[in-house]
């Protein structure tokens, strides 16, 4: 029973993830390692089923009735997200196979024609592997340099360092909207506004906003935004990358094959138009079809409720959290999503994580792709607990009673 007062009817969505109804080491599954991965809603596995057994074709070559019926769904994908995101125009969505290669798009083909030796690319203490990694081979090829933008013990990023690290060398910031080890929710509308004030280009890594928070680029005014279908209840293997138009057309293209090319020859090829420069070779198509329905699924819900639900599961967990014997919060930012990183005194997170297992409840332990923030937190790892749409108040009070148990019997 959801004792939660909500516009949201948790049973009713749960149907939509017979996933859930599992017993896992002979307990019912509790899935809290959703930050990871969330799971897929059923209309999701049923449009890709659909796909495989009914409209399988390659896109945009065949002109047979099933190539035009993928090719319809796959485009309507890309429209649909351009409204979920609220871009100005669905070319300016380009499919990748996730956050990941999202960044790594724009470090290899914006990066290496826009920036020159002396520049200054700013990222955070906060960001996953995936929005450093990328910078830092973009670096090395440009003669750039990386400048991290410091947060504080809370795990917010310092507004006032921020600024001061912004100058008219600063030609690109990078930063995620939510903190995947924290949950942190930045402040990235005003931090978008003061990186143009210096002429700086501004990526913002949505991949954990996405499923949470309403996403609108064109009122966020970011230049580049990146996400994953499976943190948002759809396949893996896509993802978005959107870009303003402009800055897409200057760029070169990122991976050559076909689908990107207008002509070729031996003595020189021409460029298809975006967003089709960017997408080279076969993509997912069946899962981008799919990933239609999980935008939907997000919609129907509506992301105020979402957040609503989310955050009063946070408050009920950080509540009966606090009143386990060492239990220690990392990461508490005024402003967060339902993310719960901790340590228990004297107990190992791969310990808990075990431990949790073997009661049918699923976390993440271990650093989370964010070794330089756990290196700035001075630890190795925590334990993480992230909550979605379908977890319940029950949920929690069957993992708050685990825990519980388990550091009974280690003290
Ligand atoms: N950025 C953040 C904040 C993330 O949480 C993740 C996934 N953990 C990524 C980037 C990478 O996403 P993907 O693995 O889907 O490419």
């Amino acid at each position: 029973m959801n004792h939660i007062a909500t516009t949201l009817d948790v049973n009713r969505i749960r149907k939509q993830f017979p996933v859930l109804n599992q017993e896992v080491n002979g307990k019912p599954l509790i899935y809290f390692d959703n930050a990871a991965s969330s799971q897929t809603a059923k209309v999701v596995v049923d449009a890709l089923i659909k796909f495989y057994e009914r409209d399988h074709a390659n896109i945009h070559r065949g002109i047979h009735t099933l190539a035009e019926r993928s090719t319809k769904a796959f485009e309507e994908t890309r429209e649909r997200a351009q409204q979920f995101i609220n871009a100005g125009e669905a070319d300016e969505i380009i499919f990748t196979k996730g956050t990941t290669e999202s960044i790594n798009l724009v470090a290899q083909s914006w990066a290496t024609k826009f920036l020159k030796e002396g520049d200054e690319i700013l990222i955070s203490q906060l960001e996953h592997h995936s929005n450093i990694v990328p910078w830092q081979l973009a670096a090395e090829k440009t003669g750039a340099v990386i400048k991290v933008i410091p947060i504080n013990a809370a795990g917010e990023i310092l507004q006032d360092e921020y600024l001061k690290l912004l100058n008219a060398k600063t030609k690109l910031v990078a930063v995620n909207y939510v903190s995947n080890s924290l949950g942190t929710i930045n402040p990235v509308k005003e931090m978008i506004t003061a990186a143009h004030d210096v002429g700086a280009t501004v990526l913002i890594d949505a991949a954990q906003a996405a499923p949470h928070v309403k996403i609108d680029v064109q009122d966020l005014d970011c230049d580049f935004l990146a996400l994953s279908s499976h943190k948002m209840y759809g396949p893996t293997g896509v993802g978005i990358l959107y870009g303003k138009r402009d800055l897409l057309e200057a760029m070169p293209p990122y991976q050559g094959g076909g689908e990107m090319i207008k002509d070729v020859s031996f003595s020189g090829t021409t460029y298809n138009d975006i967003p089709y420069k960017f997408e080279a070779g076969t993509p997912n198509i069946g899962e981008v079809i799919a990933f239609k329905f999980a935008m939907d699924f997000i919609d129907e819900i509506g992301h105020e409720a979402i957040q609503e639900y989310e955050h009063k599961l946070l408050l009920y967990a950080n509540d009966k959290l606090k009143k386990i014997p060492g239990f220690n919060p990392v990461g508490t930012a005024k402003n967060k999503a339902s993310v719960i990183s901790f340590l228990i005194d004297n107990v190992h997170p791969y310990d808990l994580g075990q431990l949790l297992d073997a009661r049918g409840i699923a976390v993440r332990t271990g650093h989370h792709c964010t070794q330089p923030l756990m290196d700035f937190l001075g630890i190795d790892g925590t334990v993480r607990a992230s909550f979605a749409v379908y977890n319940t108040e029950k949920e929690i009070d069957v993992f708050c009673e685990a825990l519980d148990n388990i550091v009974k019997k280690f003290s």
